[in-house]
């Protein structure tokens, strides 16, 4: 008979994946412009790629900052029901502060002890990180849903959410029925 996997042992199956992935993503910067960095552009490419990888259509929003920086935030939904649970985590980071206080380099993702060091590691890489799996998992798993997913990966979010969330309410991706 085939065993099939608990949906616990398929996120333990990404977790080395996962960690790498982290490590990557604090490698790729994606400091605002405010804080005088390029933007997301750059990181959110590379999400996009991995969400096609997966076999998941993401859809890309982008709007033109003030500083003439296109800041783009992602959007992939998965499941055909009317209802969606949506999960949002951010892309940005803010800039490294005092570079004498780091012990490593913060845009070089390290590994060690368990733990992920580097700028924008905890926020919000691993909310990043969680919620891509989480869906991944579903996608896996392919089993019937109560509702769909929804995943946003949105631009601009220390400094306001200006470019980012706000503009995606506009959009009016989020409508009524469904809940984050
Ligand atoms: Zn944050």
């Amino acid at each position: 008979m085939k065993k099939t996997l608990s949906a616990i042992d398929r996120v333990e199956k990404y977790k080395r994946e996962m960690t790498d992935t982290l490590v990557n993503i604090v490698g790729i910067k994606a400091v605002s412009p405010e804080s005088g960095g390029e933007g997301e552009g750059k990181r959110a490419d590379f999400l996009e790629g991995m969400l096609k990888e997966w076999g998941l259509r993401p859809k890309r929003y982008e709007y033109l900052d003030d500083n003439n920086v296109k800041r783009p935030s992602l959007v992939v939904k998965y499941g055909d029901k009317n209802r969606t649970v949506w999960v949002m985590a951010h892309t940005d980071t803010v800039g490294e502060g005092e570079r004498s206080m780091w012990k490593t380099d913060p845009f070089k993702g390290i590994f060690k002890g368990g733990k992920v060091y580097g700028r924008g590691s905890q926020d919000d890489g691993q909310g990043i990180i969680a919620s891509m799996y989480a869906l991944r998992a579903l996608v896996e798993e392919n089993s019937p849903m109560r509702y769909s997913f929804g995943l946003a990966l949105v631009a601009d979010e220390e400094i306001g959410s200006g470019y980012g969330c706000q503009k995606l309410v506009k959009e009016n991706i989020f409508k009524k029925g469904t809940c984050s």
